[in-house]
């Protein structure tokens, strides 16, 4: 029997392929070395940390219910429970991934999968090895946390995304290194959860992708409640001991210090996993150890694609994983296919205050030579956020002077990771900042905020 399609890698990019391979038609299987599918993105990435995130912010509302006008006497974190919890959600989705398998006919292979040769994919399993005959393949083995030389993570001292979220207990004291979307999360979740946060940057600053405003932001914010943001700032020289670990971090000022903490998450940025899947010999070609792709999708070896955290180039996250994945199948099925669009890729982020942002930053759009328009409106100034009790952040819609065109928007405040949807949603319906301007936003909601900023860019917010 010859596959369809073979998907290498079930994580969101390479489940959510072999379901619409299925929808097709196809006849598809899934190759997957974990005994649970979902990848990182549902194991021990994104569900698993917003899982605590949330426990986090109903946990930080305990701390000062009074404000609130609740008292609340002996409330007491159980960090088993919080865990247990956090299991539970990724349980109840793994199954529903299993589910959607058998429901759309892929044949799960357990394994380890290989490219073997034109038309083959190879899968070892417990020193057993059988090899399938496919049409097309598409490569989805995601990404792994990077480590320091030296260095091995532990159950308790040195964590990077997989340990931290199975602690036992809160660190006294919590250093990060690497302040990108998942330091600064971590960051957000472990100082709400009690620890004595320490984040350290090697960048000039926090959330470096992000809009320069909002990185200031952020940083802001979280200096104010209380974590310490270090920015330029090196580590080297990683000692572990059983009650702790130390090193030392040249700081921006070149100071160096010695810093002491109960543990140390590693959150310095995540390889490719594009060793040993037979690679070498084929025409694909690496870019630092990521693919690079045509807008297909399409490697450089016939009938070979890639998605998800292993292409050059491309954000790495989980619904740019899943898009991909739509893109690759249908161009397999010979369907109809649009290619992505790189600037109509949100990123979400969920601190406290969360940041959801799309398209080119400010400095980003100055550069490509756009004459620029800004529309800023602060949550200070929403009644929402007042009721909420959340008002540090803002919207910044960056726009072209010429045409209105929308170039970028940028939020950082309550629910940010939701309402950044209507910014995707109007750049990707190419509308323009008059269009937004004659949107309606119900009152009294967050993303009133994003009618305030569209109106902003003309200078036209009535509530500033
Ligand atoms: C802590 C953390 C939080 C995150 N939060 C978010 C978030 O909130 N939102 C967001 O969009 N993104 C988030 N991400 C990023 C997101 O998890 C990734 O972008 C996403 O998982 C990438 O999906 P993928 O399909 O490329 O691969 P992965 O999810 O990495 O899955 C790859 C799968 O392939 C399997 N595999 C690898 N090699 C082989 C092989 N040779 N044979 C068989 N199987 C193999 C692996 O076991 C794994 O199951 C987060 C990441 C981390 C680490």
């Amino acid at each position: 029997m010859t596959y369809d399609v073979i998907v290498i890698g079930s994580g969101p990019g390479g489940y959510s392929a072999a379901v619409r391979a299925g929808q097709y038609g196809l006849k598809t299987a899934i190759v997957e070395r974990d005994n649970k599918l979902g990848g990182v993105c549902l194991h021990v990435g994104c569900v698993p940390t917003k899982a605590l995130l949330h426990t986090a912010e109903v946990w930080e509302h305990f701390q000062h219910p009074e404000a609130d006008g609740i008292h609340c006497d002996n409330a007491r974190l159980d960090f088993p429970l919080v865990i247990q919890r956090k299991n539970q959600i990724v349980g109840k989705h793994a199954k529903g991934v299993e589910f959607l398998m058998k429901k759309n006919k892929i044949d799960v292979l357990r394994g380890w999968g290989r490219l073997a040769g034109p038309g083959r994919v190879e899968v070892h399993n417990d020193g057993q090895s059988q090899t399938y005959e496919t049409r097309n393949v598409v490569l989805a083995t995601g990404s792994e946390a990077r480590m320091l030389p030296g260095l091995k993570p532990d159950a308790r001292r040195i964590l990077t995304n997989i340990e931290i979220l199975d602690l036992t207990e809160v660190p006294k004291s919590l250093a990060i290194l690497g302040a990108g979307a998942v330091g600064v999360e971590f960051a957000s979740c472990f100082h709400r959860f009690g620890s004595k946060v320490s984040l350290f940057e090697m960048l000039p600053r926090i959330v470096p992708v992000e809009d320069e405003e909002v990185s200031k932001e952020l940083a802001r914010v979280f200096k104010k409640s209380g974590i310490r943001v270090e920015t330029g700032a090196r580590a080297d020289n990683v000692q572990v001991a059983d009650n702790g670990v130390r090193f030392e971090v040249t700081l921006a000022n070149n100071q160096t210090e010695t810093v002491e903490a109960d543990a140390l998450l590693v959150a310095i940025g995540r390889k490719p996993n594009t060793e040993n899947i037979g690679i070498e010999g084929t025409r694909i070609e690496l870019d630092r150890g990521f693919i690079k792709c045509d807008p297909y999708q399409r490697t450089g070896e016939p009938g070979v694609y890639a998605i998800g955290d292993i292409v050059a180039g491309m954000p790495q996250l989980a619904h740019v994983a899943t898009a991909e994945g739509m893109v690759a199948i249908a161009h397999i099925a010979g369907k109809d296919v649009t290619p992505l669009h790189r600037n109509r890729m949100p990123g979400a982020t969920y601190t406290e205050p969360g940041i959801g942002s799309v398209g080119l930053t400010e400095a980003q759009a100055i550069a490509q030579g756009y004459k620029v328009r800004i529309g800023k409106f602060p949550f200070q100034a929403n009644s929402k956020a007042t009721i909420l009790g959340q008002h540090d952040g803002f919207v910044k819609i960056v726009a072209d002077e010429k045409h209105g065109e929308i170039l970028g928007m940028h939020i950082i405040g309550p629910q940010a990771f939701e309402l950044i949807g209507e910014g995707v949603l109007a750049m990707e319906s190419e509308s323009t900042v008059d269009t937004l301007i004659h949107t309606i936003h119900a009152h009294p909601t967050i993303y009133e905020a994003m009618g305030e900023a569209f109106n902003a860019v003309y200078g036209m917010a009535i509530n500033v």
